[in-house]
């Protein structure tokens, strides 16, 4: 029989997708010039020249080795260099077993929730959240429990966190630097979240796991992104090179299970069973290889500093009020009308495609992705002014 959900899920198509779907079309009919989607967090950014490097080297190979099967977390060489970026950067002493190669981020979240809760458990997100964090968790048989952030600094509230734990909580999942809102979550915040976590975790069989979803870690405009398994013990690390490395369709990333982490030995066996169980094992052999070589090339981030700047600079003009971005790529800015809807809607007259915050859990905003040319959001700079003078009309 058809799976009910799975029908669901698929027939409903995910509202991002829907609107960059709409702003294809609707470059066919008017001219790509004349649309300015700010739908996907596809990066414009090119990848860096090492990662073409590096693809070239491994053409050289024998068929068998390039295209062949790697084993199922990974080749040795990517895990270990993967280990001995992170020990570089942030003092620790992880080793090539303690990383699980991944197709992406979307994968690494999703066996992490599989690995880490059991049906009928609960795991918290903070919304406004990545609306694909609801989808797995269901898949998992858990239920997602939301935590609205705190509303003036859209950082993790560790009292709301605290008030919504139950003995039912396995996991909570974070994102920072965040999508959608661009925090990027303090030092302070996290030991503040720790501490309810440690308070928690008293008496219970096992611990709450905090599974800390990486993609934008290297995206920031200088604030510090603290390592989460330093502050808190019971952490997994979700990482891909979607962003970063602008790798987005090669489906590449890693989960990490700190060896720190005093449940690793079971976690690890968790994560590999959750990969099998969800067909997500051996990421592309091809790049991993990429990684291996290019785990320390820095991300161009001046280019999308330069995006945020002519953007927000703009809206503040026009009269928008938003959250200022530490991070990611992404500019979370309040609708002039309390539904989001129905300003996205009226959005696209203008040919401005913005993502209504309805798809992240929270009404009354809306989502900019500013990874797109920084020529589009320059020709786009008169629609918004003329949006805005609309609402106040
Ligand atoms: N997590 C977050 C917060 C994201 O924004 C994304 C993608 O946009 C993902 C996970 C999935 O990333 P990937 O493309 O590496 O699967």
């Amino acid at each position: 029989m058809i799976n009910d959900t799975m029908f669901a899920r698929g027939a409903e198509s995910s509202k991002i997708r829907e609107i960059f779907s709409y702003g294809l079309e609707r470059k066919a009919q008017i001219g790509a010039d004349k649309v300015f989607d700010y739908s996907l967090g596809n990066p414009s950014v090119p990848a860096p020249a090492a990662v073409r490097a590096s693809i070239e080297r491994s053409l050289e190979l024998p068929s068998e080795e390039l295209h062949g099967y790697t084993p199922a977390p990974g080749l040795p060489e990517a895990r270990q260099a993967v280990a001995d970026s992170l020990n570089r950067r942030f003092g620790t002493a992880y080793t090539a077993g303690d990383v699980f190669m991944t197709v992406g981020a979307a994968a690494s979240v999703s066996m992490c929730i599989h690995a880490l809760t059991n049906p009928g458990e609960e795991v918290i997100v903070i919304a406004p959240y990545f609306p694909e964090y609801a989808v797995w968790i269901e898949k998992a048989g858990a239920t997602c429990v939301e935590v609205l952030a705190d509303q003036q600094t859209f950082q993790v509230d560790p009292e709301a966190v605290a008030a919504a734990i139950t003995p039912r909580t396995a996991a909570v999942i974070i994102d920072s630097p965040n999508n959608p809102t661009g925090a990027v979550y303090t030092r302070e915040t996290l030991e503040a979240l720790a501490c309810v976590l440690r308070a928690a975790n008293e008496g219970r069989e096992q611990p709450i796991f905090l599974i800390s979803d990486e993609p934008y870690r290297e995206i920031v405009y200088g604030a510090e992104v603290p390592w989460v398994p330093s502050i808190y013990e019971n952490t997994v690390v979700c990482y891909s090179y979607s962003k970063s490395l602008s790798l987005p369709g090669e489906r590449v990333g890693w989960v990490l299970v700190p060896n720190t982490c005093p449940l690793a030995s079971r976690i690890m066996p968790a994560v590999a069973g959750a990969a099998r169980t969800l067909g997500f094992v051996c990421a592309p052999a091809l790049f991993q290889r990429v990684v291996a070589d290019c785990v320390d090339e820095p991300s161009d981030v001046a280019a999308y500093a330069r995006n945020r700047d002519v953007l927000t600079r703009a809206l503040s003009e026009y009269g928008y009020t938003y959250v200022e971005p530490d991070g990611a790529f992404y500019l979370w800015v309040k609708a002039l009308e309390d539904d989001a809807e129905a300003f996205c809607e009226r959005a696209k007259a203008y040919e401005l495609l913005p993502v209504p915050s309805n798809s992240f859990g929270v009404p009354g905003w809306f989502r900019l992705g500013y990874c797109i040319d920084y020529d589009v959001i320059v020709n786009s700079l008169p629609a918004w002014k003329r949006l805005a003078d609309e609402y106040r009309a």
